[in-house]
């Protein structure tokens, strides 16, 4: 299997995940925000995520660079990226039509805001950024490129441990025993472990 083949379908993890929070995305942009804590370090983790989940990669898609950080594809790799990739559409479908209107890209509470704890939230409290890590580990094994493939696990990965404290605080301070109840009875972002 080529380079090109690998890239084909790194491209279906953005197109994908596009289609998939369109709709949730102009749901709850309707839904007025009731406390936030976005802020500039917010945007900086978000922007430190996005160049290496969204620009990096597609940057080499499109002309192949960095040319010198290329090493040659192999068919093993670029086949395990296929189902992980598919892996990460199916958790992100599944994180979208649990969260609804709650979802945000960034962290907010909205009006209304009901904690979830059902669907794929039943034994994880983070399945959206499973997706996320399970985007990032899709890239590093489809895009045959020291600096475009593991761009997304430094990015991603720098936004979720500096977030994810930030967001478990926030939902703390709004929902208090019921999200303390249900952090003691699920895990972060992988099923038992963590
Ligand atoms: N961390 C979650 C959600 C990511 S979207 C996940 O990985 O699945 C970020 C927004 O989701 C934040 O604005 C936060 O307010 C909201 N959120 C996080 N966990 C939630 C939950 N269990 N129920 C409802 N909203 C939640």
């Amino acid at each position: 299997m080529s380079a090109t083949f690998g890239k084909i379908v790194f491209l279906i993890l953005p197109v994908g995940w596009y289609i998939i929070r369109m709709p949730y995305a102009r749901r709850s942009r309707r839904t007025a925000i009731v406390r936030t804590a976005r802020g500039f370090r917010e945007m900086l983790l978000l922007s430190i995520s996005f160049t290496g989940v969204i620009l990096l990669p597609f940057l080499y898609v499109a002309t192949d660079f960095p040319r010198f950080a290329a090493y040659p594809a192999h068919p093993v790799p670029t086949s395990i990226g296929v189902l992980v990739a598919i892996a990460a559409l199916i958790m992100f479908h599944r994180t979208h039509k649990a969260l609804g209107r709650n979802w945000s890209v960034s962290l907010d509470v909205r009006e209304n805001h009901r904690l979830v704890t059902e669907g794929v939230y039943r034994h994880l409290r983070h399945p959206m950024y499973t997706a996320f890590w399970l985007w990032a580990a899709a890239q590093a094994l489809l895009l045959p490129n020291w600096i475009a493939g593991l761009s997304g696990l430094f990015g991603f990965g720098t936004l979720y441990f500096l977030r994810i404290g930030k967001e478990e605080q926030l939902m703390l301070d709004t929902f208090g025993d019921e999200y303390r109840v249900y952090m003691a009875r699920t895990r972060r972002i992988i099923p038992w472990i963590y």
